[in-house]
């Protein structure tokens, strides 16, 4: 089955008991048992639920994992993930990672006595450098967020695994239609589908995949002993979000690469970050490495102090946090999503007060380009 088939009919795309070509919502918390220990697969709906299963067999179809784990968010799902690793542990983190990420490592993971050092990923010559004997893992993000910085995922994954390392690979932003890590090398994918999975801007979720039965079997286990599962609504509307991934990503690329085109142009804008634009330092090894180059994307104005003004003229695109829903969306990374990031690190990370981010929708690229034309002009 080939990908866009795989959106629609992979993993378990139908009810096997009626046919139904929708999975139902079994919205159940428990299940009879025909005997003590005697079932149908379902004992408790923390421990397994029908609507949710068929969620994670269709991740784990999508990006070449052996299981798929559906969280009730993003962080749910990353949080369960990084508790694979014992106190003592160290690992190495993407510096430009989701601030709710870096929050985790710094404010909750820390206290368990899991230590990290801050790498620029895409630069793997640092991943050498930050080793320390109890390194137990690479934590990254490619397309970065919100510098759009693309990792060498084949050569990271390879040094990783030299040392032994897990590598992890948040893939919100390429989504697997853009993109496999773990065909790549990485051992675990992450997503926050929240965004482009679910698409529409109507529901939290998170999903964890692992193409090794070991992983898989241990945050299986981690997933229901925490507890921070999918409930079936939602694990059904990120489903039907998934069946039209694939013209959303052609549109939302498309869009992306129009407007971009625009700001480049544009006599007020400095930098444009978007990997699919030739300027990009890493067109190249986006280009070898994903099928796209997805919707998102951030640039500076020359002057920083017209940032928010800018936006504030804006009709269409919408303030706001969040990314990769059919509507275009506008933030500024430095003062909403990574304002949990200290100042001086962020500056460090290249995340500057001016930086705007815009999650480009699936509107008319026309429309989208004139709104931002308005604005500029101020
Ligand atoms: C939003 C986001 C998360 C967190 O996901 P939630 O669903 O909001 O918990 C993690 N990583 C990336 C890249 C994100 O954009």
């Amino acid at each position: 089955m080939r990908l866009q088939t795989k959106l629609i009919h992979g993993g378990i795309s139908e009810d096997a008991t009626t046919g139904a070509v929708s999975v139902p919502i079994y919205q159940t918390s428990t299940y009879r048992q025909e005997k003590v220990g005697q079932h149908k697969g379902y004992e408790y709906s923390r421990s397994g639920n029908p609507t949710r299963h068929a969620l994670e067999e269709l991740i784990a179809a999508l990006e070449g994992g052996v299981k798929g784990f559906a969280f009730a968010s993003g962080l749910a799902g990353i949080h369960a993930t990084l508790t694979l690793f014992k106190s003592g542990g160290h690992i190495l983190l993407g510096n430009d990672v989701y601030g709710g990420t870096f929050r985790l490592f710094s404010q909750v993971l820390s206290k368990t006595g899991l230590t990290y050092t801050l790498i620029d990923s895409s630069e793997s010559a640092q991943i050498q450098a930050a080793l320390q004997p109890n390194t137990k893992a690479l934590y990254l993000e490619t397309p970065s967020n919100p510098l759009l910085k693309i990792t060498d995922l084949k050569k990271c994954a390879a040094l990783a695994k030299e040392h032994g390392l897990v590598t992890i690979v948040d893939n919100t932003f390429a989504t697997p239609y853009l993109q496999n890590p773990l065909e790549l090398g990485a051992d675990i994918v992450v997503h926050s589908a929240t965004k482009y999975l679910g698409g529409h801007s109507d529901v939290v979720a998170g999903l964890v995949t692992t193409n090794s039965p070991k992983l898989a079997q241990e945050i299986g286990f981690l997933q229901n002993a925490i507890g921070g599962v999918l409930g079936p609504q939602d694990s059904w509307l990120i489903q039907r979000g998934i069946k039209t991934l694939a013209v959303r990503m052609q549109a939302h690329g498309k869009n992306a690469l129009g407007v971009a085109r625009f700001l480049q142009a544009h006599p007020k804008v400095d930098k444009v970050y978007y990997p699919g634009l030739e300027s990009h330092p890493h067109h190249a090894l986006a280009k070898s490495q994903m099928r796209g180059f997805g919707g998102m994307l951030s640039f500076t104005l020359k002057d920083e102090a017209q940032a928010a003004p800018f936006i504030e003229r804006l009709k269409i695109f919408t303030l706001a946090e969040s990314l990769g829903g059919v509507e275009s969306l506008v933030s500024v990374p430095a003062l909403m999503t990574h304002a949990c990031i200290p100042k001086e690190q962020r500056l460090k990370a290249g995340v500057s007060d001016g930086l705007v981010r815009l999650s480009v929708g699936i509107e008319d690229m026309e429309d989208l380009i004139e709104d931002l034309d308005q604005a500029l002009k101020g």
